[in-house]
């Protein structure tokens, strides 16, 4: 990554980590409002995503890891309970209990990478899921002292019940706040979402999860049932990205907490005790982290193969395409041109007396005058043109829909470009380089080998006419004048 490039990306994260921190406490604020009002709907504590909001947000945003983030982040939970009418002694437990564990898993995934962060490592469920065991643990033992205070009950259903209760809040909902798009990546989810709507076939594992559940629900009152959206859960998280798949589970999560509720899928006699009640909700948050841990494994499987991809296909220099990719990517483009009827051009550069700037300045200003003229020529063609680097010195462009008029203003443009000023090196010094181009126009033949030949054979004309300059093959210039 250049250098620029990482000033940039720092200075988007702490644009974003500032954002973070005042959007935190408000947004804290009314998730708890959410969880409480819920709670009459959905069981006392059954919904409560405000722990995992907060986690979540601060897990992404390490730059809102902040004490005064933490004090507004309390007066949040405190304001929300308060409005609600909670008594002062349950504000305080219940509150207690809420920072504590969020403290525990916040401590606990603080050297996780970036990377492992958004779930992308191919490890890093394991950890989240570590931290989030002992985050329940951490809610566990309020519960030891807060079931019997607050509630009445045993400290041993206490114990079982908070860590159940905090596990699966922070297992449905934790993934998605962290594979949730950064808001630059927004467009580009919207556009797949898209893509996903307009292909029909992309809804298939979701349909075969909303057929699996209505299929558990018909089948009904068997403990097997909440299992049947396994296979289904697994082809969406092989089909979409990891958000997507997150939202999946959460819903197939959510989904399958009400039917428990409503006795949709067990008979109020088959999960009679609170046991088994907090085994089911034990089960299926389980059960939903399934499909992320497989996602996850893809991602990170997708973004090594990505980055292998770019290394086999692109010099390091010059970030153009090598010989091997440009040959592929260019013929196809070559091919796609000429079968639509529309001519194509092809382009051989070469830098002139390249090896005296060597000699004179040095291999390594050598390479940074490579890299600039790369980038010029990037910048002078057109976006839907493949530029490659052929070897040392020497490039070659292949730009589609081109006429023979169209290509030679775009090769004068190329060498005005390097006339008109020096390269600056990094050590301050610059440098006054041209270049040489041979242009071919292909009208027929869908071969990039020997266009590259015409091409080439004009940029030896080039060379011999004095250089600084670009010359048309001979066969185009016929081609041309007969059309
Ligand atoms: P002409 O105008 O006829 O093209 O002359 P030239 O000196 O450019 O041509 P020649 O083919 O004799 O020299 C090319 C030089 O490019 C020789 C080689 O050392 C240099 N070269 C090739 N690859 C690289 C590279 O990756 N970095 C640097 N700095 N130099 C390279
Ligand atoms: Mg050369
Ligand atoms: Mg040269």
């Amino acid at each position: 990554m250049r250098l620029a490039d990482q000033n940039a990306r720092h200075a988007d994260g702490a644009h974003q980590g500032r954002l973070a921190s005042m959007a935190l406490a408000p947004g804290l604020f009314l998730v708890c409002l959410a969880g409480i009002l819920s709670q009459p709907y959905l069981g006392l504590s059954t919904f409560w995503p405000a722990n995992a909001f907060m986690l979540g947000m601060l897990v992404r945003f390490p730059g809102a890891n902040r004490l005064s983030v933490w004090l507004n982040c309390a007066l949040a939970f405190f304001l929300a309970d308060l409005l609600m009418g909670t008594s002062l002694v349950r504000n305080l437990t219940l509150n207690g209990g809420n920072l504590a564990t969020v403290a525990t898993a916040c401590y606990l995934l603080r050297p996780l990478s970036q990377y492992d962060r958004i779930l992308k490592g191919r490890k890093s469920t394991i950890h989240v899921l570590r931290a989030i065991l002992v985050a329940s643990l951490v809610a566990g033992m309020f519960g030891i002292f807060a079931n019997p205070l607050l509630f009445g009950g045993s400290s041993k259903e206490g114990f079982l019940f908070w860590t159940a209760t905090e596990m699966v809040n922070y297992v449905t909902f934790l993934p998605v706040l962290l594979t949730l798009p950064r808001a630059t990546a927004w467009k580009v989810v919207a556009a797949r979402q898209w893509i996903a709507r307009s292909n029909p076939r992309n809804l298939l594992p979701l349909l075969a999860l909303i057929g699996s559940i209505a299929g558990a629900v018909l089948v009904g009152g068997r403990p097997g049932a909440a299992l049947f959206p396994i296979p289904a859960l697994l082809w969406c998280a092989l089909a979409y990205d990891l958000f997507l798949t997150a939202c999946v589970s959460l819903g197939f999560a959510l989904w399958t907490l009400f039917a428990l509720r409503t006795g949709l899928m067990w008979s109020p006699t088959e999960l009679a005790a609170r046991s088994d009640v907090i085994s089911v909700r034990l089960g299926v948050s389980l059960v939903a982290l399934t499909p992320i841990a497989v996602g996850s494994v893809v991602a990170a499987r997708n973004d090594l193969l990505q980055r292998y991809r770019l290394l086999a296909d692109y010099d390091p220099l010059t970030n153009l395409r090598n010989r091997r990719a440009f040959l592929d990517a260019g013929g196809a483009a070559l091919d796609r041109s000429l079968d639509a009827g529309q001519s194509a051009a092809v382009m051989m550069l070469d830098l002139d007396h390249f090896k005296s700037i060597n000699d004179q300045y040095g291999h390594r200003a050598g390479d940074e005058v490579l890299a600039a003229f790369a980038s010029t020529l990037k910048n002078l063609v057109r976006a839907q043109d493949v530029v490659g680097r052929l070897g040392g010195e020497e490039f070659a462009v292949v730009l589609p829909d081109c006429t023979l008029v169209d290509a030679g203003a775009i090769a004068e443009r190329i060498n005005s470009a390097l006339r008109s000023g020096p390269v600056g090196l990094e050590d301050g010094r610059s440098i006054q380089t041209t270049v040489s181009i041979g242009v071919h126009v292909e009208r027929s033949e869908p071969n990039l080998e020997n266009a590259l030949g015409l091409a080439d054979a004009a940029l030896y004309h080039a060379k011999h006419n004095g250089r600084n300059r670009f010359e048309i093959s001979s066969k185009a210039s016929l081609a041309s004048a007969a059309a």
